[in-house]
């Protein structure tokens, strides 16, 4: 059985190739979405407990190999699968999809983390903020600023003053992301460096109304042997779970 670390539509994807195939496979997911898409073939949900469980699960579920597809900014999960694998014996393939890229006409500001996307706000502006559930107390102090927060589901406090909920969920189209700018008179984006095509539709409209968006860049990763493509880690994965 190969495992897939999953929460991502690449995950997704990979499961229903493999699936397809014929490969007998498991997609983990956290738990921290209400409502998850899910995947074809088995799903497991909630953490492990850390390296040494997940290594044993592993272990206890013969599995053949681990696919760590989870979102870029998912950093214990990775680091957990990294220690776990070898541990357990077993191959360990990471499939990141490649971050956003800057084109001519974008006005991008790099920052390091979440706090050092808060500091980069100007005072009175009309942010959009897309930087997902997690995290954003790192926005809380910023009383001087108003804020449209878009997640999936409802964030925990401590948010932003002055805000307004957006809860959606992607995919999310130009003409979509112009309206939303334009109604909420946003004039900055904030957003992490997710990378893929679904929710890059913002970008694109931040440059055509030639508005700042703030980029929090990905969190350095352990050596992991990567592909950046399904099609890559689904080859990968036949080959581990021997495909026919
Ligand atoms: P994280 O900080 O790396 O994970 C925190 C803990 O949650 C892990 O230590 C692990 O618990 C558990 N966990 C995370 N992913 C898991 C999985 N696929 N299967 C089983 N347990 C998992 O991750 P996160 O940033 O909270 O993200 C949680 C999930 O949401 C990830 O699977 C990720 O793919 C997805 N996601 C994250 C983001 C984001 O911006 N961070 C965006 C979209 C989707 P144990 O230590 O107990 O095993």
């Amino acid at each position: 059985m190969i495992l897939i670390l999953g929460g991502t539509a690449e995950a997704r994807e990979l499961a229903a190739g493999l699936h397809a195939a014929g490969v007998p496979v498991t997609t983990s997911l956290a738990g921290r979405v209400s409502n998850p898409r899910l995947p074809p073939g088995h799903t497991r949900i909630g953490g492990f407990g850390g390296p040494d469980a997940l290594a044993g699960w592993i272990d206890e579920h013969r599995v053949r190999a681990v696919v760590d597809a989870t979102h870029p900014f998912a950093e214990r999960i990775s680091s957990s699968a990294a220690r776990a694998c070898p541990q357990a014996n077993v191959p360990l393939l990471r499939l990141e999809r490649p971050g956003y890229r800057e084109r001519e006409g974008d006005r991008w500001q790099w920052v390091q983390d979440l706090a050092g996307a808060a500091g980069a706000i100007t005072a009175g502006a009309r942010v959009l903020l897309t930087t997902g559930r997690q995290g954003l107390a790192a926005f809380a102090s910023r009383d001087d600023a108003w804020f449209l927060v878009r997640c999936v589901d409802p964030p925990s406090p401590p948010l932003p003053r002055h805000h307004e909920l957006l809860l959606d969920r992607g995919p999310y189209d130009i003409a979509g992301e112009l309206a939303l700018i334009d109604e909420h008179g946003i004039d900055v984006v904030v957003t992490k460096d997710s990378g893929g095509p679904h929710t890059v539709a913002k970008l694109h409209a931040a440059r055509e109304r030639g508005l700042p968006v703030i980029v929090v860049r990905r969190p350095p990763r352990r050596e992991t042997a990567t592909v950046t493509g399904v099609s890559a880690a689904l080859r990968w994965a036949c080959e581990a779970g021997r495909c026919p």
